[in-house]
């Protein structure tokens, strides 16, 4: 158990020469010119191909999606790379079915609007939630559109956006106008990770100036929820057993970092999953005083799960953040009654709950290009996605460009 304490971190910790957001991408740039004709429904446009599952996926041509009669087509400007995606990839999640085209985190501009459409037309800049809601059942009338009945998601259960168009469902429910002058690069973020990251700490988590928030897990999701946690006045401990990821997170505001001694996945030897997790949570609780008042599992493992939980003090909330695709999660239940522990699920946000998110993101609060740690080609998608199935080789979000 590596803990780096308060004291401990130096004001100027080095940063991992890949984190900052590359200077090859100015920082609230605004989306580009198109300089080249729109490609119509059915011609030939680039796209990441997923033909089986964990085999390597082709960059090749494919007939641009047509618009649906509710929906978009919406030129691609910028896609992330999600370990959501990965998870596709994997073949863990059911909705998927070959072949496919990953991408759920998008910015671009509208190109096409269906004739049930109302609000958006041509040239509107736009990113998206990535679940799409249907806009009509009972959990979209309640306004909770993350969990919507009958929501389609562009990268699962259809074509994504790591191609140069994607078509999107409903628009009118879905679209969310980006601010003039956001760099579509960081705005690509908004749609998955930070926009997640961002109800988790302040609708699910509830967080406080003051509280301690421990982030378990610190890739995109969870990087995002530092930056989040630390810009409401919490006090956060980020646990990542990536060093790269442990000092991204301190660099963002962690008060303390958590880490294995050895930096593997497998933790201190001799020692079974569950009391890996102990371990960590009890570093946790030691560090906070008791035990974090909010805790996410923003990775999604059951190991990680339980050390968020086992980590929290009486009364506390966990956050489930990063999906459980693998297997039944076992719980500490009787923590859970003991201590009259709070869990959540989080399932993105709705996109009618993004304007106040992106009035900050706007007013420089928030500042999602410190969360940008690589910017690839569309050619470069296949291996980002194998790539997670290692350690990260950087810390932050990968932004593929089509
Ligand atoms: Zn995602
Ligand atoms: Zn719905």
């Amino acid at each position: 158990m590596v803990i780096q304490d308060p004291g401990a971190v130096p004001a100027d910790l080095p940063v991992p020469a890949d984190l900052p957001a590359p200077a090859a991408v100015p920082a609230r740039a605004g989306l580009p010119v198109p300089d080249v004709p729109d490609v119509a429904a059915g011609e030939p446009m680039r796209a990441v191909v997923v033909t089986a599952h964990g085999a390597p996926a082709e960059v090749r041509d494919v007939p641009r999606p047509a618009c649906p009669p509710h929906g978009v087509v919406v030129r691609v400007a910028a896609t992330g790379v999600c370990r959501s995606d990965w998870h596709a990839w994997q073949g863990h999640d059911p909705d998927v079915t070959l072949p496919f085209i990953p991408g759920h985190e998008l910015a671009g501009t509208v190109v096409e609007a269906g004739p049930e459409v109302d609000e958006w037309t041509p040239g509107d800049v736009v990113t998206v939630p990535f679940v799409c809601a249907c806009g009509e059942c009972d959990a979209c009338l309640a306004g909770e559109h993350q969990v919507c009945e009958r929501q389609t998601q562009p990268g699962f259960t259809q074509d994504g956006s790591f191609a140069q168009y994607v078509a999107l469902d409903h628009a009118d429910v879905n679209l969310v106008r980006l601010p003039p002058g956001l760099s579509p690069v960081t705005a690509a973020a908004l749609g998955c990770r930070f926009a997640t990251a961002y109800r988790a700490i302040t609708v699910h988590g509830r967080v406080r100036r003051g509280q301690w928030v421990a982030v378990h897990g610190c890739g995109g999701v969870g990087l995002s929820a530092v930056l989040i946690a630390v810009a409401a006045g919490a006090r956060v401990v980020a646990v990542d057993v990536s060093p790269e990821a442990r000092a991204a997170a301190a660099q963002l505001g962690a008060e303390v970092t958590i880490g294995p001694d050895d930096d593997t996945a497998e933790g201190p030897e001799g020692l079974d999953a569950d009391a890996r997790a102990d371990a960590v949570a009890k570093a946790v609780r030691t560090v906070t005083g008791g035990g974090a008042h909010v805790s996410l599992d923003a990775l999604g493992s059951a190991q990680t799960a339980r050390a968020s939980v086992m980590g929290l003090r009486r009364r506390g909330r966990h956050v489930q953040v990063g999906l459980l695709l693998d297997g039944p999660t076992p719980l500490p239940m009787g923590r859970v009654v003991a201590w009259e522990l709070e869990l959540y699920g989080s399932h993105g946000m709705a996109a009618h709950e993004y304007a106040a998110m992106l009035a900050r993101v706007v007013a420089g609060e928030l500042d999602l290009d410190r969360l940008v740690g690589a910017v690839i080609g569309l050619d470069e998608a296949p291996a980002a996605l194998a790539a997670m199935s290692g350690p990260p080789a950087h810390a932050g979000i990968t932004v593929a460009v089509p």
